[in-house]
């Protein structure tokens, strides 16, 4: 099958960026890109998680949430993470946690919210525990996650996968959480309550992980980890901010681009500036 034009022009500046920067594509980089570029659309990507991954997502209702500092006139740039953590609950567990094991097993048998009635089996995250180039961070587990108590394994991650290697990396290279440790019912968005009592556990993960970018999935990670409820990730997506001194890149969630295969163009621009980060 012949490779669509556009998938051909993004391989083009692709590889111009890396000849200006001395630097050679090798043949199996080349292949990933194209794999994730060509990834085929699922139909209309029903059993993908739904929730809030694109730019169609209600806006997270204020009035239950306490209002995050507003972000400077350029939009958003640094944050300690959303939430202010709360006295006891996650914070207390993620605090007595000495390592990403102990987390685990504190998500395991968390109970502070009502998606402990609901889950099949938490989802702590995994990955490289030790200062890897890139840390993604997505929304909730979805079904197969559940099942499983491993993120991304369905559709999305299987995309997610895809996006990964184009970048020239192994999935057990990078670490993978999500803003929420169990699946919503239905896979309903997060709530700001529930962002709110789970993020200690993922703030810990970063701080034990130390990654040296993070890469927040659709607009629940990065509303959760830019610490603005109303964060928009259309207009971020693309534009570097920071978490806690670490380098972030807001982008689209993979679930999004399995409804919109043409956002993954805009994607993939994404990825390149955090590889280009990375071999600065
Ligand atoms: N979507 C997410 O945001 N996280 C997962 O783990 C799977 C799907």
């Amino acid at each position: 099958m012949p490779v669509p034009r556009d998938i051909l022009e993004d391989l083009r500046t692709y590889v111009e960026v890396e000849i200006q920067a001395g630097r050679r594509m090798s043949p199996v980089d080349a292949e990933a890109a194209a794999a994730f570029l060509a990834a085929k659309p699922e139909d209309g990507a029903a059993g993908a998680q739904g929730g809030s991954h694109g730019v169609l997502a209600p806006p997270v209702a204020a009035t239950t949430h306490r209002p995050a500092p507003p972000a400077p006139a350029t939009g958003i740039r640094h944050s300690s993470g959303a939430e202010p953590a709360p006295e006891g609950g996650v914070a207390a567990r993620a605090a007595a946690a000495a390592d990403l094991a102990a987390i685990a097993a504190s998500v395991a048998e968390c109970r502070e919210c009502n998606l402990a009635l609901t889950r099949g089996k938490a989802v702590p995250g995994e990955g490289n525990p030790d200062r890897p180039d890139v840390m993604f961070v997505g929304e909730a587990p979805g079904r197969d996650e559940d099942l499983q108590g491993r993120p991304f394994v369905g559709r999305a991650g299987q995309l997610l996968d895809k996006m990964i290697a184009a970048m020239g990396y192994r999935r057990e290279e990078v670490f993978i959480a999500n803003i929420l440790k169990c699946r919503p019912p239905q896979n309903r968005t997060p709530t700001p309550e529930e962002m709110a009592v789970c993020i200690p556990y993922l703030r810990r993960q970063i701080a034990f992980v130390r990654p040296k970018t993070i890469v927040a999935l659709g607009a629940t990670a990065f509303k959760g980890l830019s610490g603005d409820p109303l964060a928009n990730i259309s207009r971020h997506r693309g534009t570097w901010c920071e978490f806690e001194g670490i380098p972030m890149m807001p982008t689209f969630h993979p679930a999004y681009l399995l409804r919109v295969p043409s956002a993954k163009r805009v994607v993939w621009e994404d990825l390149q500036k955090v590889m280009a980060r990375l071999k600065q």
